[in-house]
């Protein structure tokens, strides 16, 4: 049967969301062979194989994208075959190339397998303080040109060690070609600075900024966007603190929750309320606080606020 070969070009937000991977594992999975590639416009893909095949992996290209990508423009035209072995699909090196960018992804909250891991004891990234994923993580933060490749961005400066490497190159891993994974041994750690003055690292320095905020200080929690401003939302003296500071006598502050049922018993919780504060970008969302409990007490609240 004649093979047939295709060039596809997408656009939209197709880079840094794991596409490249995807569109790896599709081809294999169908047996075809071809390339991938992000460029500055958005992700190149040649494609070659049975034809119905070939129709089922466009189709299923844009139905099964990765749950970040949003896929603006998919545009198709037959080349000459190859006639290359089956299955063999690659990522390519990025290219650069006119016209217009491609769109840069949303920072997304972290995910419930990253959670999973990052609460396991016998996970190599247990407690890492900057757990990521494909699916989930910086993205926006941190890319500083497109392609996004970990060049482009500003973990350019963490080299993978060799786990995070091997992650980061097999095509069945869930951190295959995802730009901001880091791990203990690799990446960003955390310190804890009063007044510019080192304090702590690591889990000393987590538990000393629990210490603080415990005793109603301050704490600027950098973050990947920018600094929180956190202090116990509970003490009236802190938040008073944290007010004249900000000089925002009035305005009030978003509170920081841990989960639902913390959020349920100070404001109302309606289904259109927890999608959101469930939702992968994880906004301040504005409710009606709850008639009764700890909010009426102590408000005005002031768990966090955006530096
Ligand atoms: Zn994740
Ligand atoms: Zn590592």
């Amino acid at each position: 049967m004649a093979l047939r070969r295709r060039r596809i070009e997408v656009t939209g937000v197709v880079q840094g969301v794991g596409f490249r991977p995807f569109v790896v594992a599709l081809g294999q999975t169908l047996g075809l062979s071809g390339t991938v590639a992000n460029h500055s416009r958005g992700v190149s893909i040649e494609v070659e194989g049975e034809p119905e095949r070939v129709a089922e992996f466009e189709r299923r290209l844009v139905d099964e994208a990765p749950p970040l990508a949003r896929v603006s423009t998919c545009v198709a035209t037959d080349i000459q075959a190859r006639e290359e072995r089956p299955g063999d699909m690659v990522i390519v090196r990025s290219a650069i190339a006119d016209g217009p960018r491609a769109l840069v992804p949303p920072d997304t909250a972290t995910c419930d397998d990253c959670l999973r891991e990052l609460c396991d004891p016998a996970d190599r990234r247990y407690r890492h303080p900057f757990i990521t994923c494909t699916n989930c993580g910086p993205r926006l933060s941190i890319i500083t040109d497109i392609p996004s490749d970990r060049p482009a961005t500003t973990m350019a400066g963490f080299p993978l060690c060799a786990e995070c490497a091997r992650e980061y190159a097999d095509p069945a891993d869930r951190r295959h070609h995802a730009q901001p994974i880091a791990c203990h041994d690799c990446g960003p750690t955390l310190t804890l600075r009063d007044a510019g003055r080192p304090l702590a690292s690591d889990e000393e320095a987590l538990a000393a900024a629990q210490e603080a905020l415990r005793t109603g200080r301050v704490v600027a929690v950098k973050g990947i966007g920018g600094y929180h401003l956190a202090c116990d939302a509970a003490s009236a003296a802190a938040v008073a603190v944290l007010r004249e500071r900000k000089r925002r006598p009035d305005k009030p502050f978003a509170l920081m929750v841990a989960d639902l049922a913390v959020a349920d018993s100070l404001i109302e919780v309606d289904e259109t309320v927890a999608m959101a504060l469930t939702g992968p970008d994880r906004p301040i969302v504005l409710a009606r606080r709850s008639r009764v409990g700890w909010c009426a007490r102590a408000w005005p609240p002031a768990w966090t606020s955006w530096a």
